[in-house]
């Protein structure tokens, strides 16, 4: 299925992230046209800012944020999708699947 994302939906999975996974700076997630850099991440000292392709469908949405989640929340010790990634990756999946069904 290719749904697209709606801003209110986008919105309270950002919420869910943020309430559940509260990382020290802000994560900003910007959506931009495939023609622009997409899929990565930055960091400034002060925020983070995630940019995604925005014709992703949902699920593919959903699956990069917390992909990109994941990164974040263990930066200082990995850029890599080692154990430590996946875990985190795992774990913020987990939280997030039960906030779907609720
Ligand atoms: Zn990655």
């Amino acid at each position: 299925m290719t749904k697209k994302i709606s801003t209110k939906d986008f919105r309270s999975i950002l919420r869910f992230l943020r309430k559940n996974f509260p990382i020290e700076c802000p994560v900003v997630i910007k959506r931009f046209p495939k023609k622009k850099e997409c899929d990565t991440v930055r960091f400034n000292g002060k925020v983070y800012t995630v940019y995604i392709d925005s014709s992703l469908t949902r699920q593919e949405l959903i699956d990069t944020i917390i992909h990109f989640y994941a990164h974040i929340m263990c930066i200082d010790s990995s850029y890599n999708h080692d154990a430590e990634w996946g875990k985190k990756y795992a774990d913020i999946y987990s939280k997030f699947l039960e906030f779907e069904i609720n």
